[in-house]
């Protein structure tokens, strides 16, 4: 029943169990059941110039592939591996993935490749990331930090405690960048953009949906690439659907798209490394 209701929910929440703790009971231990057992993958989508049709980055998203319900969304159980500190190992294994996959396309595709990882707010905690060992693994890939993009979101930016300063400026000095993920939905403050040096800013997909017909998600989107532009920062719009977005955001200056249009996230080996700009013209 779970299955016919779409492939990507997983209905541990079925009409016929009520008990809330018991359904959560049940999802974290297929979670343990799922790390032991190796049921997650990583997707990666391409990040695509949005000038050139260039694929040199993609976002590394997780998977979870249950035994009896298939496939299960990140947004289900991603914030159940946070409640449970979870996250820290399972952010940890898609770390070493995705950085043992941009060293390949590092080699066969482009020298400067770079995977971007997201990173929830709460691997930032006690005993979260232990940086010295991502480093470390870094070097055993043969990967700069330049091949890494770490995604964090505006929540994080606020955290005065963790030394999350501290620690972003560990990952900064190693070369890895920083990318701003579902720009415009937090506590959006302007003065974070330039205390934490930040490279990238990903406009939210609610600014994108409605680009053609919503005159004020426009006008949302100009001011953040003028904005994102005037502080030396790089914009990608993620969520990009139709060609018409994709035209109005270039027409804008944004940089990069990401989104069904050029691609779904998909296993490595299906990354297409160029896209067609069919029609762009722009200054
Ligand atoms: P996100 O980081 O904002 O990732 C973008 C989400 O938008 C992905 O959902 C992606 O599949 C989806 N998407 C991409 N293009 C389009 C499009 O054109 N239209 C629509 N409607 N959606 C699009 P996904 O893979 O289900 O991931 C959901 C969220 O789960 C991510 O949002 C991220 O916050 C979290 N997540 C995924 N993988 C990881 C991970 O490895 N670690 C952590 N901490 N969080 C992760
Ligand atoms: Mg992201
Ligand atoms: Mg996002
Ligand atoms: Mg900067």
């Amino acid at each position: 029943a779970a299955k016919s209701q779409g492939r990507n929910r997983y209905n541990v929440f079925t009409p016929s169990m009520q008990d809330a703790a018991q359904k959560r009971m049940r999802l974290i231990n297929d979670l343990r059941v799922a790390m032991a057992e190796k049921q997650f993958s990583i997707h990666y989508q391409p990040i695509v110039d949005l000038r050139t049709g260039q694929v040199h980055k993609a976002e590394a998203l997780i998977r979870w592939r249950h035994p009896v319900e298939g496939l299960v969304s990140p947004a289900d159980f991603i914030p159940i591996a946070e409640e449970t500190g979870m996250i820290v190992e399972l952010g940890d294994w898609v770390f070493r993935e995705a950085v043992k996959q941009v060293a390949a396309w590092r080699r066969t595709h482009h020298p400067q490749f770079q995977v971007s990882v997201n990173v929830s707010p709460m691997q930032f905690r006690n005993e979260g990331i232990d940086q010295a060992s991502w480093l470390a693994h870094l070097s055993a890939m043969g990967v700069p930090g330049q091949g890494v993009l770490v995604e964090i979101t505006e929540g994080l930016l606020m955290d005065a405690g963790h030394n999350v300063s501290g620690q972003l400026q560990v990952f900064r000095q190693a070369g890895i960048g920083l990318s701003l993920d579902d720009f415009g939905t937090g506590y959006s403050s302007l003065s974070y953009l330039k205390k934490f040096d930040i490279d990238f800013l990903k406009i939210d997909q609610s600014f994108v949906r409605n680009l053609t017909t919503d005159p004020d998600d426009m006008a949302l989107c100009n001011v953040i690439i003028v904005m994102a532009h005037t502080l030396g920062l790089k914009v990608v719009a993620e969520g990009v659907e139709t060609p018409a977005q994709r035209d109005l955001l270039a027409a804008a200056g944004c940089d990069y798209g990401q989104g069904y249009l050029f691609a779904r996230p998909a296993p490595a080996g299906e990354m297409p490394f160029a896209l067609p700009m069919a029609g762009l013209n722009r200054p």
